[in-house]
């Protein structure tokens, strides 16, 4: 029996979609715990391209039985978009491999309202969020103002509910924001639209996770994002409004008490980074566009460009820390082959001192990248399968992030096709 995570151990986009798709495989469940559809795991498999918001990545796979646990901010009205979009390319979605927990709270049509009308208030501070209404959603779940999905089964209950939501939340749109009220009429007709239509999928669980696990089922849990958006350990402000974290996986899916087998960080082979917030390693003008073009950095979710920099050794290890990772999965490595000279972040310089620990979030704005060159392959190397068959250079260059790390590096991907990988 296998528990384990698959997480990002740096600003997300490592890639955990494509590693996620290639290792269900080996895995029974797999669940989501954490965040909503505000990023994108792209995954490529014999039924197309897909850009997965909420689904969980197993849902191609024959046998799987896909999960969103309690720890999502579920939103039912991209959900069943996505949902429509992913069966009308011939992936059968059905109560046996989606479940939904129950205790999952919904993510409101308010919830955008208020993401988009706090960074318009927040202008040129804005955070970059995606406006996908996930920070309102998680501060109203905490002041313990939502609804829970198992709530759409006691209709009577749950007027009553929504009307003191709805009484509380209608003060700050209308008086904060002067913006417009809901009316019961209206979110009558949006449950109606979007939440019946996933009902059936709606369970205990909690319930078919521990039937699951007492069965010797193998479970894989697939967090959104990455290390370093991590809401407690990330760059804060600028980070996502959820744990991002393996730790947190437990508590989120629905299996408390569990304990991972395995935790898997994925990492890029050079950084990237959506969004606002300080990216010490950036780098910039025609360097940065090429490693943007030739790596195709643009958001899944929302097509803005990624902003790019070498591989961040000292975020890096940052991260393999925080998420106690057991193994990397180092993705995109097919990308540096056209560089002569590899740039590499070895270090932080902060006031004056070189450092190579993650400073506190505040001191990240002042602190400048300390960059070593290591020579490139200068060759195409997708269609290479087995770790001796790299040039040396692409070894040496694994070998030195897994040195300065930490921690075993197992996978290395070469391409986003679910079999363009390298075993170690
Ligand atoms: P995620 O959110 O962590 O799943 O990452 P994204 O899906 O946003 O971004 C990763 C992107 O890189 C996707 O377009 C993948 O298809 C692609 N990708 C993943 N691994 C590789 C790789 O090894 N080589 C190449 N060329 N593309 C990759």
């Amino acid at each position: 029996m296998k528990n384990c995570a698959i997480v990002g151990i740096n600003w997300g986009d490592e890639g955990k979609g494509r590693m996620v798709d290639l290792l269900t495989e080996g895995y029974d469940v797999v669940v989501r715990y954490q965040g909503g559809g505000n990023a994108g795991h792209t995954v490529i498999n014999e039924k197309g391209k897909f850009a997965l918001h909420l689904l969980p990545s197993g849902i191609f796979r024959d046998g799987v039985v896909n999960v969103l646990g309690n720890g999502v901010a579920l939103d039912p009205e991209n959900l069943w978009i996505e949902m429509q979009d992913v069966r009308s390319k011939g992936v059968a979605i059905t109560p046996d491999n989606l479940k939904i927990s129950d205790r999952a709270s919904l993510l409101m049509p308010w919830h955008r309202d208020m993401d988009a009308l706090e960074e318009q208030r927040l202008a040129d501070k804005k955070y970059g969020s995606t406006k996908q209404g996930i920070a309102p959603f998680y501060s109203d779940k905490y002041q313990k103002k939502t609804i829970l999905a198992g709530e759409l089964f006691y209709p009577e209950e749950l007027e009553r509910h929504l009307k003191d939501i709805l009484e509380w939340k209608d003060l700050t749109l209308t008086r904060v924001y002067g913006a417009k009220a809901y009316t019961m009429e209206e979110v009558k007709k949006w449950i109606a639209d979007f939440c019946e239509p996933i009902k059936p999928f709606i369970c205990d669980t909690g319930e078919f996770l521990r039937d699951a696990q007492n069965k010797g089922k193998n479970i894989l849990f697939e967090a959104q994002l990455g290390a370093l958006r991590d809401l407690d350990y990330g760059i804060y402000p600028y980070t996502t409004s959820s744990n991002a974290l393996a730790a947190y996986a437990p508590v989120g899916s629905g299996l408390p008490s569990l304990k991972l087998t395995d935790v898997i960080g994925v990492v890029k082979a050079y950084s990237t980074c959506v969004g606002e917030g300080p990216f010490v390693c950036e780098m910039f003008g025609k360097e940065a566009d090429e490693l943007r073009e030739k790596g195709f950095e643009y958001g899944a979710k929302t097509g803005r460009s990624r902003r790019v920099g070498p591989v961040d050794l000292v975020a890096t290890r940052y991260g393999v820390q925080v998420q106690g990772a057991t193994k990397i999965a180092l993705t995109k490595m097919d990308i540096l082959g056209y560089m002569d000279k590899i740039p590499v972040c070895v270090k932080y310089e902060v006031d004056g001192r070189q450092i190579d620990s993650f400073p506190f979030p505040t001191l990240l704005s002042e602190a400048k990248p300390v960059i070593e060159y290591v020579p490139g392959w200068k060759c195409d190397i997708s269609g290479v399968r087995r770790w001796e068959d790299l040039p040396r250079q692409a070894q040496d260059y694994v070998l030195m992030i897994e040195k300065a790390i930490g921690c075993p590096i197992t996978y290395v991907s070469v391409g986003a096709e679910r079999d363009s990988i390298i075993l170690r």
